[in-house]
């Protein structure tokens, strides 16, 4: 009994301690919102079959001036939480952008695309057309670079808002991409009925391939279906040539991943932009 007392108030502890961090937390993603130079995008580069860059993937990273450098997974379900998802991924897409655009006018990569995440409550504003089409004339990045990426759940949630909203922004000339896609539960026909141009195999896949042969038939299935929606896909998370090879084999044509490069501050992609990437 007294022992089953004190592990309650060990956990209450804990609990406490868990709610003053998420309480600090929050603090600091107001102000950091507000301050507006600390949460911003890194860029990945995904190349093609011959190793070639054809653009990039903005992914936020927040420069927490106690803290250090924080990946998504620390903040964005608090920001999903907490109704800064919004406000948050706004920045993220602007910046991006911005980035994206200047980029363009100084090194010649025109035919390469710039990849963005989107939440779902982006996604479910009304505003958000014209938020995207006011970001793109406010760049000048045109609309054929940036591809928005949205997950199977992020479309589930309010499937014909999403399929209207996705459309509108489509019509602008922007394109989607259906991220960690496998991992979610749609079914052919829901896919088939989404305004989407590329699917991107999650992760999971690629971490399986070489040890799963049930992986290695599912990846056919995907790169089989893709080619008869008329869809592009890429293939996230390489981190092994023989995965690589192995995807390149099953006729995948777009790679992300460590092998090529991580997720790097604009800073270091300058650099090597400079030095002659392409
Ligand atoms: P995601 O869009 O599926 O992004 C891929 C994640 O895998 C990124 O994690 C990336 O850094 C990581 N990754 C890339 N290559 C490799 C690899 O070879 N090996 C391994 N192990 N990981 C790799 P990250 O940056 O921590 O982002 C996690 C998730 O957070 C993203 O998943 C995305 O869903 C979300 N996210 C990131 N930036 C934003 C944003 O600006 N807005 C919104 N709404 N969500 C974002
Ligand atoms: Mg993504
Ligand atoms: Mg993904
Ligand atoms: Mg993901």
């Amino acid at each position: 009994k007294k022992k089953g007392k004190n592990n309650f108030s060990l956990f209450d502890d804990i609990m406490h301690k868990e709610l003053l961090e998420e309480h600090q937390l929050t603090a600091d993603l107001n102000r950091a919102l507000n301050a507006g130079d600390e949460i911003v995008p890194w860029f990945q580069p995904k190349v093609d079959s011959s190793g070639r860059l054809i653009g990039f993937e903005a992914l936020a990273r927040w420069h927490h001036p106690e803290r250090g450098i924080l990946n998504p997974v620390s903040f964005i379900e608090l920001a999903e939480k907490k109704n800064l998802i919004v406000p948050m991924s706004d920045q993220i897409l602007m910046k991006a952008c911005s980035q994206m655009s200047s980029w363009r006018k100084e090194f010649s990569i025109e035919s390469w695309t710039l990849s963005v995440n989107i939440s779902q409550s982006q996604l479910a504003m009304g505003n958000f057309p014209e938020k995207v089409a006011n970001t793109l004339a406010e760049t000048g990045l045109p609309a054929s670079v940036l591809m928005l990426e949205v997950t199977e759940s992020v479309i589930a949630e309010s499937i014909e808002t999403s399929i209207q909203q996705m459309s509108r922004i489509r019509a602008m000339g922007v394109r989607f991409s259906l991220d960690d896609f496998g991992t979610g539960y749609s079914s052919l026909s829901y896919i088939r009925q989404l305004p989407i141009d590329e699917l991107k195999i999650d992760i999971s896949f690629v971490r399986t391939l070489l040890s799963n042969p049930e992986t290695r038939s599912i990846v056919k299935v995907i790169l089989l279906l893709a080619d008869a929606l008329s869809l592009d896909v890429i293939a996230e998370g390489i981190e092994q040539e023989e995965q690589l090879q192995a995807l390149g084999e099953l006729g995948c044509t777009r790679f992300q991943g460590y092998f090529f490069g991580r997720p790097q501050p604009p800073e270091l992609i300058i650099e090597k932009l400079h030095a002659g990437y392409e």
